[in-house]
């Protein structure tokens, strides 16, 4: 069971600077995102466009905005896991939290901050026949660890960006990469199609246009893939793992099932310190909803600092609190 003063639900640039905030106050985080990397919405949706509204950057890019911020908060050591989505909350008799992630992660903690963006990123899964039976079984939507595909037969779908890109770098990986794609041409980068037309020609990948996958099999585990092009050729492909990446759609998931007070899918929360309905329960950045509310990263970063100095008293209650400028604490504090 992992042991820290806050758990953070979202690790995009909200709950990244309220581990900033908690360091100064010399309480410790824990991050969990449902996504394989930080960055919430900046790493997912836009790493490479420019934001003008962050104080103190006339531009910043969005990916360089999420490492900074991880430099920043660096000296407060805050831990991660990644790639889980946090499922259960239960409280403890002594007012304390457990939750635990769907891949049964267990965290126990003082405070929870939920800076939980638009919602968990679900993949769109794509309607193959017992796909939901071999997921975890040879199924998966994201690529967490490329090293799990090391040496096995990969069959990925799809025709954007993430599609190209893990074919191209899991061809140097997988012992045979197939991209099966229902187009002729792709969504993503030109530069990215085109090396995946050469790698085709080269024989070092296989590629599958105008098909769709209909069917997958195996015996407990996934063993093969059933393509069917658009004039009715079916083939059935060798494959231990099959990746969808039909992209992700953001969904408020199991965060609407804890006892929050939630307002069109956003939790509402009381703007002294951006505390929800249920006490050491605290809701921050895009996820939250009160008058006003404007979905900037900057009113994220507002609001942790607010609602960190509230936390306080749950993870010291019997400490008091005085308010000291960063010159005075330091960033040093572990
Ligand atoms: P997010 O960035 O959404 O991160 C939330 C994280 O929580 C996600 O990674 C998600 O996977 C995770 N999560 C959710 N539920 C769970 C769960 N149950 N378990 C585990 N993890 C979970 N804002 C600006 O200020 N300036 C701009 O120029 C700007 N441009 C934008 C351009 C675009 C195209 C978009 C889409 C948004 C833009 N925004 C901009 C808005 C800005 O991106 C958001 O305000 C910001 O991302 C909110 O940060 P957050 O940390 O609250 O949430």
């Amino acid at each position: 069971m992992i042991q820290t003063d806050i758990c953070i639900i979202g690790a995009g640039p909200v709950g990244l600077f309220a581990v900033f905030e908690a360091g100064l106050l010399k309480m410790r985080c824990h991050l969990v995102d449902a996504l394989p990397q930080i960055g919430g919405q900046l790493s997912e949706i836009y790493p490479q466009k420019p934001i003008y509204d962050i104080p103190g950057f006339p531009s910043i890019n969005a990916q360089e905005l999420v490492d900074n911020l991880m430099k920043q908060i660096e000296p407060f050591k805050p831990s991660f896991t990644l790639g889980e989505r946090v499922e259960t909350v239960n409280r403890q008799e002594d007012k304390s939290f457990i939750l635990r992630t769907n891949e049964g992660t267990e965290i126990h903690c003082k405070v929870i901050v939920i800076a939980a963006g638009l919602g968990s990123f679900e993949p769109r899964k794509p309607a193959i026949e017992k796909l939901e039976e071999f997921e975890g079984k040879g199924v998966a939507y994201m690529v967490k660890n490329p090293e799990h595909f090391r040496n096995k037969k990969i069959v990925l779908a799809g025709g954007g960006d993430s599609a190209l890109d893990w074919t191209i770098f899991l061809s140097d990986v997988a012992e045979r990469v197939t991209l099966v794609h229902r187009g002729e041409t792709f969504r993503g980068a030109p530069d990215s199609a085109e090396k995946v037309f050469e790698m085709a020609k080269e024989g070092k990948i296989d590629l599958v246009l105008k098909s769709n996958i209909t069917k997958i099999d195996g015996n407990g585990q996934l063993k093969e893939v059933h393509i069917t092009s658009t004039e009715g050729a079916a083939s059935v492909v060798a494959a231990d793992h099959l990746i969808p990446l039909f992209g992700l759609s953001p969904k408020l998931g199991p965060i609407a099932e804890w006892g929050l007070q939630i307002d069109k899918s956003q939790i509402a929360v009381d703007t002294t310190d951006y505390s929800t309905n249920v006490e050491g329960i605290y809701a921050i950045g895009d996820i939250n909803t009160y008058t006003g509310k404007l979905k900037l990263i900057l009113c994220g970063f507002h609001e942790g600092a607010i609602m960190m100095q509230s936390a306080f008293k749950h993870v010291f209650p019997d400490q008091r609190l005085s308010f000291k400028y960063t010159t005075v604490n330091g960033v040093n504090a572990f």
